[in-house]
This record gives structure tokens, C-alpha cells and sequence, in this order.
């Protein structure tokens, strides 16, 4: 590692005090990466996973640059999802509140009067690109004045339709400001947006080799329709796991699975679109502390759940295309820890899931389950979007062991390392 500290990377005392106070004292590789340019004003495009401590890579910096003289909001903060924006608005609250900024969040789905206040009121604001449009037309923000303009996951937000907001979002701020784009990718669209939106902008790719060999066993498990409950409380009763994620397709099979787990009293909770905003708070947070250790849920729901701890993500359903595999699966094995996956394929569905996720490396295991990978083809694959290559293998172990990387044992309680993200389409 070529920076040692935060301190060592220009990061201002207080921030680093603050820092420490968190128990976050070494940089991580993305955060060694664009601190010292985002510091010195340059624009930056920056490759990097959930979990690679992206949040702090953009916040440290971006309120180190800031003063409580500044106009509100000089600084904004794109995401794609509320979820997503809560979090980085936990995350970053109290490296603000340490330089005596103020951070707020705006997203749909709740109060729109509080929200306005609470923005107008903001140096930092964190906004879904949607909601903030609507705080504009009513006349409640102004984006004039801002001279920092952050995309988060920005490969999300155009996958979920948002580039003709966001469009008009970057053209109402500064056009000196500085621009910070995050994303999971750098190519295809989100390269083009990023020449439209940045100025010679410094570009870090972050998945080096040493950092992406993570260790996710992929497992498959043939099963019969009526065997698979069965099968899935086998696997939840298993002594050597921690939290662990459930897949289903649909919003009524996730209440029905959490119901016949209870039947066989194991405990899960249900997170889907068809719940309330609080609903899903909730269950998040008894996930995460461990209250509940089995969460069910469906693809949109779960997307981009970054919880420290889940060791292993069942999908009780096989998933509809490769990239939703690769998300579900994505959601193990953060923080350098290791993961499982685990997918129960009826035989019928063998060579549907076998063509489906042809070409993630994984032929072996699925000869392992007695599953051909030369046999499948016709699957729903073909609705797929095409993604770029960098994307197309399960991402395994992106980043370093850091805080949220902690063993199995010290799952739960702790509230740290937590990410979660999910889109407002129900599925
Ligand atoms: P992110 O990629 O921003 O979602 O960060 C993932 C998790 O890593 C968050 O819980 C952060 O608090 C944690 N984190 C970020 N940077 C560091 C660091 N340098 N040291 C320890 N933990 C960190």
C-alpha cells in the first residue's frame, strides 16, 4: 500500500480524527487511489465495487474541500436508489458534522415537505435523481451553486432508466464544478456519460487481479420441486453459517417461503417491493444485527444489499438471467471474506440454468451436481442485457479486508459495513 494513513493522503485532522473515532484508520486501495486527486480538484472516474469503501473515497475528500461558509447545497451526491442514499448519509453524517456541515437526503417514497426543509438546509445533499427533479420544480432547491457533483453507482442509475434525469440534473449545476463518478463499470454507456459530464478527468480502475480472486464456492444442488424446502432448511440448519440471503422470484413466494420456513421453526424474514419503506428498514436491520439471520428475498428487493456477514446466498429459485446470478451471488463474500452459493435447480430446470450461466467459469461445478454445461442454451438468457466483459464473471472478493471483514463469529451487532441499495421497481 503506498499511503499509510489518511493523514499521509492530505486528509484534514479533523476528518482523521473523526475517522479513527470509527475505527477507520488505514485507507482502502480505492481510497489511496482518488483522495490525493480529488483533493487537488480533478475531476474523477473511479471503478469500484459495493464494498470497496467508495463512499468514504468520495465523502473524505469532498468534505475536507468544503467550509460551513459555503452556500447549501454546494455539493451533491447522486444515487440511484433511497436505500443507497440513507446509507452514504450515515456514512458520511459525522465527517460532516466533524468540519460543521450538514448532510441530508432526499428520495421518493416519503414526505415531500420534510424533505424540502431539510434540503434547503444542507451543504451536502444526497439525492435519487427522480425526487430531487421534483424538489427543483417545486422551486425548493437550487443546484447553482454546486460546485461538487458526485455520481454513485452510476452504471445503475442508467440501468434503471435515470440518464434523462440525471442529464438534466448535471446541466443545472456549475459548470466549473468538480465531477466524481463512481461506478461498477467504466465502459459502454457509462463511459460515454462520464466524457459528457467530466473534464479531464483522472481515471482509477480499482479490481486489480490480487484484490478480485476472492473465494465464493458456487454450489448446485439438484433437487425435486417437491423437495425443496426440504432441502433449503438442510441448509439453513447447517452449523458453519452466518447471514444468509434467499432468492425467489416473486413477492407472494418470498411471504410463502418465510411461512413454510416457520413451519419447520426456522425464522426468516421477508423483504420485497410489496413492503413498506419502515417494513424494509426494519428487517434489514434485524439482518444485519443478526436478530434474524435468514432474509428471503427477491431480486429487486436485495439489489445491491451489501450486509458484512452473509456467508451464504441460497437461491431457492434459479435466477432469470446471468447478471441477476451474478448479483445474487455478488451479495456473498464481501470484505475479502469468503462465501457461499448455493443454487437448488429442479431437474427440469437443469439445462435452462446450465445455458443461462454458461460462460461465468463454472462448468465444473456444475458437472459436480451432475448438471452438463454443454446441455443448456435455450435458457432465459437471451433476455439478458448484454454486459461488459468486466461484468460477466461473479465478482469474488473485491476488495481488501477491512473493518466489515470480520469472521463469522463477530457477525451481528456491530451495525458496520453495511450497504444496501434497492430499486423502487417491483417486480
Ligand atoms: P462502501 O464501499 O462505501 O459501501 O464501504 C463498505 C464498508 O467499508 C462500509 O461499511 C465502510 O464503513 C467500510 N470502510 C470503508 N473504508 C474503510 C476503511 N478504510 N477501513 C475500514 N472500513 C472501511
Amino acid at each position: 500500500m503506498k499511503h499509510a494513513s489518511f493523514a499521509d493522503l492530505g486528509v484534514s485532522e479533523a476528518v482523521v480524527t473523526e475517522l479513527a473515532s470509527m475505527g477507520i484508520e488505514k485507507p482502502f486501495a480505492v481510497q489511496s487511489m482518488v483522495i490525493p486527486d480529488i483533493l487537488d480538484g480533478h475531476d474523477v472516474l473511479a471503478q469500484s465495487p459495493t464494498g470497496s469503501g467508495k463512499t468514504l473515497a468520495f465523502g473524505v475528500p469532498l468534505v475536507s474541500r468544503m467550509r460551513d461558509s459555503d452556500p447549501r447545497p454546494s455539493a451533491l451526491i447522486l444515487a440511484p436508489t433511497r436505500e443507497l442514499a440513507l446509507q452514504i448519509v450515515e456514512e458520511l453524517r459525522p465527517i460532516a458534522h466533524a468540519r460543521a456541515l450538514s448532510i441530508a437526503a432526499v428520495y421518493g417514497g416519503a414526505g415531500i415537505v420534510k424533505q424540502a426543509r431539510l434540503a434547503g438546509r444542507a451543504h451536502i445533499l444526497v439525492a435519487t435523481p427522480g425526487r430531487l427533479l421534483d424538489l427543483i420544480d417545486r422551486g425548493d432547491v437550487s443546484l447553482r451553486r454546486v460546485r461538487i457533483l458526485v455520481l454513485d453507482e452510476a452504471d445503475r442509475m442508467l440501468d434503471m432508466g435515470f440518464k434523462p434525469v440525471v442529464d438534466r440534473i448535471v446541466k443545472m449545476t456549475d459548470e466549473n464544478r468538480q465531477t466524481l463518478l463512481f461506478s461498477a463499470t467504466l465502459e459502454g454507456e457509462v463511459g460515454r456519460i462520464a466524457k459528457a459530464y467530466t473534464t479531464s478527468p483522472r481515471r482509477h480502475e480499482h479490481a486489480h487481479p490480487a484484490e478480485r480472486k476472492g473465494d465464493v464456492e458456487h454450489r448446485f444442488v439438484s433437487v425435486s420441486h417437491d423437495g425443496k424446502v426440504d432441502h433449503l432448511v438442510t441448509e439453513l440448519t447447517k452449523a458453519e453459517r452466518g447471514l444468509t440471503l434467499v432468492f425467489v422470484r416473486t413477492k407472494r413466494g418470498a411471504d410463502r417461503l418465510v411461512k413454510r420456513l416457520a413451519n419447520s421453526s426456522v425464522k426468516a424474514v421477508a423483504m420485497h417491493g410489496d413492503k413498506s419503506q419502515g417494513q424494509r428498514e426494519r428487517a434489514l436491520a434485524n439482518f444485519e444485527a443478526g436478530v434474524v439471520d435468514t432474509l428471503v428475498a427477491t431480486d429487486v428487493a436485495a439489489r445491491g444489499i451489501d450486509v458484512a456477514g452473509i456467508t451464504h446466498v441460497i437461491n431457492y429459485d434459479i435466477p432469470a438471467t446471468r447478471d441477476d446470478y451474478v448479483h445474487r451471488i455478488g451479495r456473498t463474500a464481501r470484505a475479502g471474506a469468503s462465501g457461499v452459493g448455493v443454487t437448488l435447480v429442479a431437474r427440469d430446470q437443469s439445462a435452462e440454468l446450465a445455458g443461462m450461466i454458461r460462460g461465468l467459469g463454472l462448468d465444473r461445478e456444475l458437472e459436480l451436481a451432475g448438471m452438463s454445461s454443454k446441455t443448456g442454451g435455450s435458457g432465459r438468457n437471451g433476455g439478458s442485457r448484454p454486459r461488459p466483459s468486466n461484468e460477466s464473471r461473479p465478482r469474488q472478493g473485491a476488495r481488501p479486508a477491512g473493518r466489515s471483514g470480520a469472521p463469522r463469529s463477530e457477525r451481528g451487532g456491530q451495525g458496520q459495513g453495511k450497504r444496501s441499495r434497492s430499486s423502487s421497481r417491483s417486480r
